[in-house]
């Protein structure tokens, strides 16, 4: 299906907010989602709901194997070894916290260090800082530049024997920046140090491959990458996981249990306690089978000509100033108006059926930064296209009008 085209697959696009039809360009915090994942989660409700794991009957048998299946898919897409090494996990967030408390917290001694970089969202920033709190560790942080950039030679003089882990993002969510992470893993590794990379925003627009760039732990958040919300995953090389204790205990997780002992179940059902998100699981599969069949190469670049049309377009308001304007970039931009709130930015897009982000999009450090208190962000997904970023352009031209 051609690009301009795949809007139709979105049904919630198909309507009129404040009288105008919806323009949703606010994908960096939430992705619309096409039929096939909408059908998926239908179908799996009036057919096979069903507990996974535990039954012998028809339907748990089914829901087990829609379940491992979507497992297989993303075991696939993203070039893990084993299915083995991919957990469903609730999103990034939950899969970062999962890390820091089984596989750094144990490892952290007082006045160890953890790295982590400047533009992170607070996800990969407070779950380390509540470990370091609590074994009286401390945080470092890679600086970045006026661009928007992270100045990696400065990774290098950070990392020292006291060092225990790094983390950090693939994808600046306020910024957009594309981080060169197979350079910071080389070097991670060079010194003997683990790290895990935050893909929320990176694996909805670029091809990803575990097996090259190396990473110990990746995560995403499905809801990102057209799937629902509630489910996301925890990617981490075999040999990591089968060492680490469990994040939680429960059902699922267990070979066996007495009042005197448990022992643990293998991965990665170790990591998987309770009932999950089973249809959300299968809808990701979905999600990530709909998004393969574009071709995620053609995503990468149909996004880049978008971004490239919509920084030019609005390099051309003198009122406006990008902030992030790193080399790489995804399909993701920040602005200021000089004299209009980002809020107000926002409202008044809105008025026009135009949906986009205003704040600091849990990116605080980043706002410190550059001195400001919020931005407004528009992001771009595969459903969007240049018409969508004119009636932006036009939209924020009135609302200079009025206001400056
Ligand atoms: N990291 C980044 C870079 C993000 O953009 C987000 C979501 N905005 C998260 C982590 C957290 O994702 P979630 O809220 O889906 O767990």
């Amino acid at each position: 299906m051609p690009f301009g085209n795949i809007k139709e697959n979105f049904p919630i696009l198909d309507q009129k907010i404040n009288g105008k039809n919806l323009v949703y360009l606010d994908s960096a915090a939430t992705t619309q989602k096409p039929n096939e994942v909408i059908d998926s989660l239908n179908k799996y409700y009036k057919e096979n709901n069903s507990n996974i794991h535990r039954g012998v009957h028809t339907l748990s048998q089914k829901a087990t194997e829609d379940y491992e299946e979507a497992r297989k898919i993303i075991t696939n897409f993203i070039g893990a070894t084993s299915s083995k090494e991919i957990i469903f996990v609730r999103g990034a967030t939950e899969a970062i916290n999962l890390i820091a408390n089984s596989y750094v917290k144990p490892l952290l001694k007082k006045n160890d260090e953890i790295i982590i970089s400047q533009m992170e969202h607070h996800a990969n920033i407070v779950p380390w800082q509540m470990i370091c709190e609590e074994k009286k560790a401390k945080l470092k942080i890679i600086p970045m530049n006026n661009n928007g950039e992270l100045i990696i030679k400065e990774l290098d003089k950070i990392i020292n024997e006291k060092t225990k882990f790094i983390s950090v993002n693939h994808v600046s969510n306020s910024l957009g920046t594309i981080n060169p992470i197979r350079k910071i893993i080389q070097i991670a590794h060079q010194s003997n140090i683990k790290i895990m990379i935050d893909g929320a925003q990176a694996v909805q627009h670029l091809e990803i491959d575990m097996k090259e760039i190396d990473a110990d732990f990746y995560c995403f958040s499905g809801h990102k990458v057209y799937a629902p919300t509630g489910i996301g995953i925890l990617y981490g090389k075999k040999e990591l996981l089968e060492k680490m204790p469990p994040y939680q205990g429960g059902g699922d997780m267990i070979k066996s249990v007495t009042f005197e002992k448990t022992i643990y179940n293998d991965i990665p059902n170790r990591f998987e306690a309770g009932t999950p998100n089973i249809s959300g699981a299968i809808a990701l599969g979905k999600a990530i089978d709909y998004i393969t069949h574009i071709g995620i190469n053609n995503i990468t670049k149909y996004e880049k000509d978008l971004l490239n049309y919509a920084t030019s377009k609005l390099n051309k308001i003198s009122e406006i100033k990008i902030i992030g304007e790193a080399k790489e970039k995804a399909a993701v931009i920040s602005f200021i108006i000089e004299g209009i709130h980002p809020h107000d930015i926002g409202t008044i897009m809105d008025s026009h059926g135009i949906a986009i982000r205003a704040g600091h999009h849990c990116t605080q450090p980043v706002m410190d930064y550059y001195n400001i208190t919020a931005t407004a962000r528009v992001s771009f997904a595969i459903y969007n296209t240049k018409k969508d970023i004119d009636k932006l352009v036009e939209a924020i031209k009135k609302c200079i009008k009025v206001f400056v």
